[in-house]
C-alpha cells in the first residue's frame, strides 16, 4: 500500500533520515519509535508532503507521489494528518471543523457524514462547540474525525497524545486501539512511548539519529532488541559489563560478570572467541529475589532451576518506593543491577536475585 525507497532527507549537513525502505500492508498499523531528535517527524513531513525528500521515492498504491525533485501537493495526496497540538481553528464548532474538508459534498451528504465521524468519535455532544470549550481528550477526537473525512488512504499520527495527562493518556490508548481495529485503516504513527506503540502497532519501526535501528513485529522490539540502544528503549534498564568465556552445545556463553557466572543468549550470530567483552541486558520485570540475607529464621530459600536460571548476589545500594512496588539498585561490586520488587529492603541487605537465562541477552 505504501511503499518507501531509500528515502532521505538532510537539513544542511545534518542527517534528517537517511536511505529508509520499508513497505506497508493495507491495513497495517505501524508505529515509529525514538528519541527526539531521531527522524520520527521528517518522515510524517515527507509523506503528507509539508517538505520534500533529498533522494528516495513515496509510493502510495502505487502511485509516486513524492521523490527528489517531483513532489505531489499535500491535498492531492491520499494522506491525513493527526497533529500534536491538535491543530483546530479556533473559531470554527466542531461540526464546522470536521467537515471542513467535505465541502464537495451537497449540504444534506455532508451533514450525513458529519454525524457519522461526530458518533464514531463520540464526540456528537459537542457537535456546536468551540475546541476552547473542549478538554484535550475531546479535541483530540475532533482532530481524529476531521482526518478520516475525506476517507483517506493513510492516517499519520504526530505523537497525539503526548499533551494528555497520563490518566487520559492510557484511557485514549485504549481508544485508539479500538478505534484502528474498527477503522481498519493503514496508518503510522509517531511516539517515543514504546508502550503506547505496543498498544496497537502491527510492527515497529525504531529510528535512531535517521537511521533504521529494528523494523519487525511489535514483540520482536522487547523478546529480541538487535542493540543495546533498542534494549535499553524497550525497557533493559540493566547493562552488566561481562567477559565470554566459552559457548556450551546449546549455542549458550559463560560469562563472567562481577566475578560470578552467567549463562547469555546472544542477541546476534556474530564470531565471538573466547574472553571476548560483552554487555549483558536485563529487563527489571525478568528478575525476581531468590533469597536474602536477612530471611527469617527457618524460612527455606525456592529451589533454583539452574538450567533455566541464572543468579547473581549482590547488596541492595537503594530502595526507591514506586506506589504498590519498590524498585531496587543491586551492587554487584563492579556494575549495577536494577529489579521491582512486591516489598521494601533496607540498604546494605544482601540477596540473590535470579532471571530466566532465556531473558538474559548478551550483546557483543
Ligand atoms: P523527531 O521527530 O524524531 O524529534 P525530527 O524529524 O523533528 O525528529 O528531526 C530530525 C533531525 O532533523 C533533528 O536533528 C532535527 O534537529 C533536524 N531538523 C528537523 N527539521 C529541521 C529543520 N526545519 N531545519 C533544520 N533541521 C531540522
Amino acid at each position: 500500500m505504501l511503499q518507501l525507497e531509500g528515502l532521505s532527507k538532510y537539513y544542511g549537513k545534518a542527517v534528517a533520515l537517511r536511505d529508509l525502505s520499508l513497505e506497508l500492508e493495507e491495513g497495517e498499523v505501524l508505529c515509529v519509535l525514538g528519541p527526539s531528535g531521531c527522524g520520527k517527524s521528517t518522515l510524517l513531513k515527507l509523506i503528507s508532503g509539508l517538505d520534500n525528500p533529498d533522494a528516495g521515492s513515496i509510493r502510495v498504491n502505487g502511485n509516486l507521489i513524492a521523490s527528489a525533485g517531483f513532489s505531489l501537493p499535500p491535498e492531492r495526496r491520499p494522506v491525513n494528518m493527526v497533529f500534536q497540538d491538535y491543530a483546530l481553528w479556533p473559531h470554527m464548532k466542531v461540526r464546522t471543523i470536521v467537515g471542513y474538508g467535505l465541502n464537495h459534498l451537497s449540504r444534506p451528504e455532508r451533514r450525513k457524514r458529519v454525524d457519522e465521524l461526530l458518533d464514531l468519535l463520540q464526540i456528537r455532544a459537542y457537535a456546536d462547540r468551540l475546541p476552547g470549550q473542549l478538554s484535550g481528550g475531546q479535541q483530540q477526537r475532533v482532530a481524529i474525525a476531521r482526518a478520516l473525512a475525506t476517507d483517506p488512504d493513510l492516517l499519520l499520527f504526530d505523537e497525539p497524545l503526548s499533551n494528555l495527562d497520563v490518566q487520559l493518556r492510557l484511557e485514549m490508548r485504549h481508544e485508539l486501539a479500538d478505534l484502528f481495529q474498527r477503522l481498519d485503516k493503514t496508518v503510522i504513527y509517531v511516539t517515543h512511548d514504546p508502550l503506547e506503540a505496543c498498544a496497537f502497532a502491527d510492527r515497529l519501526l525504531v529510528l535512531r539519529n535517521g537511521l533504521l535501528e529494528q523494523l519487525g513485529p511489535t514483540r520482536s522490539l522487547f523478546e529480541t532488541p538487535v542493540s543495546p540502544w533498542v534494549a535499553a528503549l524497550a525497557g533493559y534498564d540493566s547493562r552488566l559489563s561481562g567477559e565470554a568465556l566459552e559457548a556450551d552445545q546449546e549455542g549458550l556463553w559463560r560469562v563472567l560478570v562481577s566475578g560470578q557466572f552467567l549463562r547469555v543468549k546472544l542477541q546476534k550470530s556474530v564470531h565471538v572467541r573466547s574472553n571476548t567483552p560483552l554487555s549483558v541486558m536485563l529487563h527489571p520485570s525478568a528478575i525476581e529475589v531468590q533469597s536474602r540475607s536477612d530471611r527469617p529464621v527457618g524460612e527455606a530459600p525456592a529451589a533454583l532451576d539452574t538450567a533455566q536460571h541464572n543468579e547473581l548476589m549482590g547488596k541492595v545500594l537503594q530502595c526507591i518506593y514506586e506506589g504498590r512496588s519498590w524498585r531496587l539498585r543491586l551492587d554487584l561490586g563492579q556494575t549495577r543491577l536494577s529489579l521491582v520488587v512486591p516489598e521494601p529492603y533496607t540498604p546494605g541487605t544482601e540477596l540473590t536475585v535470579r532471571f530466566p537465562v532465556q531473558d538474559t541477552l548478551g550483546f557483543v
